[in-house]
């Protein structure tokens, strides 16, 4: 009976995966977006548990409560600016739970041709992605070295090992081969998940694990062909092309290579490490820069890493609303790889009710800045360094930023002159209209916020 009420389970979550991916990419939609993606993983699960031959719900009810033990706090304890991380764990494990339905399917049917074909490609990505993104992981949270680690013939041997590894995978393909043949399939794909990471460094892994993500959806829509389940093969291309996508465009606004991505082969590091110069700057107190912001009629605030480290965001709101009171049209301009993931400032905003539509993306804003009484920096670096524009050695040479150094006076809130994620020095910071305002960006908004004036209630 459910079976024929199967279809329309997966055309609605088919279609909830759909409309959550395009609510998603709105902040005033977004939260209908993700109540639209759990609904659909509902039905999909659901559905699936109804209509499915299914050989221990037991089985299944226990596995569901450790993952759920493991889940839901790595969720709640993670900090914000841990999400990359967080990315990177839960797709080593979305991808080793396809890679082992894969070998299961293996070992039960012993398929050949287009099923083992597949198989063969859940498998591989499947796990190459776990291993990658636990290695990921490992950089990200510093437990394994974030230097790329390097040596003569690398790109021989890895290329060499995902060779061999697919000549297996296509020998088992057109024959049953023997019985060490799977296994070392699975081998080689775990080992070149290692590799394909170790030389990348760990400033590059937002990126890579946004690729990863593509990867572990591939897994996935093969996997629907080996189980003849439409549900999955939808989901797991739709999940292809949104990491795929979000990987172009990270690598775009940074101004990395598309063919570096297509490869995953992100060899060199950004990381320079500039000495901060000794060159004189000007710096003001927070009675200073707040007597100048109330003062003034626009100002737009830029947001940056710091601002997540800092916590900065609720002071933030305050400071704005206490500026619109007395008039000033504050708005804030979002670059998109400001921070360490995709949306990151966006979210940090949106925590503090900081109304959407002051929201301003680099396209839509950077005209305004000519016109801009204040350029209010918290807390970032590299997406506002005109090095990016002047300078053709520059690590960041070409990449798109916000043009902070065209308004009448640019405030920098940070905390020394600590060079940003690139590594290099910012010349906005010595600019004769730029005032250095020390500090750590929310005891330095508070201070401002207090000079402000306390809120009204
Ligand atoms: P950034 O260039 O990394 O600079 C952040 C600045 O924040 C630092 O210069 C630091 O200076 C300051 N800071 C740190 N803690 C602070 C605190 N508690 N209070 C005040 N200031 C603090 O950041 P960004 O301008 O946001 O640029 C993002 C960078 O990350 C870009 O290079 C981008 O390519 C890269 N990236 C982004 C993504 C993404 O998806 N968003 C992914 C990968 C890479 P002090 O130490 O002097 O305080």
């Amino acid at each position: 009976m459910i079976e024929s009420f199967l279809p329309v389970f997966y055309i609605i979550a088919a279609a909830s995966f759909i409309l959550a991916l395009k609510w998603m990419n709105s902040p005033v939609t977004a939260r209908r977006g993700v109540l639209a993606g759990e609904l659909g993983m509902l039905l999909a699960v659901v559905g699936t548990l109804l209509a499915h031959e299914v050989v221990d719900y037991k089985l299944i009810f226990i596995a569901f409560c450790i993952g759920s033990a493991i889940g839901v706090p790595i969720a709640y304890k993670m900090p914000m600016t841990a999400v990359p991380q967080q990315t990177a764990l839960s797709h080593a494990f979305g991808a080793l739970a396809a890679a082992l339905v894969g070998t299961a399917e293996y070992y039960r049917m012993r398929p050949q041709g287009f099923t083992m074909a597949a198989l063969g490609v859940e498998t591989l990505l499947g796990f190459l992605t776990f291993t990658a993104s636990l290695m990921a992981f490992g950089k990200l949270q510093e437990l394994v070295p974030t230097r790329p680690v390097t040596y003569k013939g690398q790109n021989v041997v890895n290329l060499t090992l995902l060779a061999v590894t697919i000549a297996i995978g296509a020998t088992l393909v057109a024959t049953t081969g023997p019985p060490w043949m799977f296994p070392a399939f699975i081998g080689g794909s775990l080992l070149f998940g290692v590799l394909l990471i170790i030389p990348i460094g760990g400033s590059d892994m937002p990126t890579v694990i946004a690729l990863l993500n593509s990867y572990a959806g591939l897994s996935c829509a093969a996997m629907g062909f080996v189980l003849g389940n439409s549900m999955l093969t939808i989901a797991g291309a739709l999940n292809f092309a949104s990491g795929f996508i979000l990987s172009v465009i990270m690598c775009r606004a940074m101004n990395r290579s598309f063919t570096n991505v297509l490869f995953g082969a992100f060899g060199a590091t950004q990381m320079s490490t500039a000495q901060a110069s000794q060159r004189p700057v000007r710096s003001a107190t927070p009675e200073e820069a707040a007597s100048i912001l109330d003062g003034v009629r626009k100002v737009i605030v830029i947001p940056g890493y710091g601002l997540a480290v800092a916590q900065a965001q609720h002071k933030l709101r305050e400071m704005y609303d206490i500026l619109t009171r007395h008039g000033v049209d504050v708005r804030f301009a979002i670059h998109p790889v400001a921070g360490r993931m995709p949306g990151h400032m966006n979210v940090l905003l949106a925590e503090a009710d900081v109304p959407y539509d002051r929201l301003m993306e680099m396209d839509e804003i950077n005209s305004e800045f000519a016109v801009t009484d204040v350029a209010l920096v918290i807390g970032a670096n590299d997406v506002v360094n005109p090095a990016a524009r002047t300078d053709k050695n520059s690590p960041i040479a070409g990449m798109p930023i916000l043009d902070a150094d065209k308004a009448r006076t640019v405030m920098v809130i940070k905390r020394s002159m600590s060079p940003g994620f690139a590594g290099i020095d910012n010349e906005l910071y010595y600019m004769d209209k730029t005032l250095m305002l020390f500090g750590d960006a929310k005891s330095f908004v508070a201070s401002i916020v207090k000079e402000l004036g306390a809120p009204a209630h």
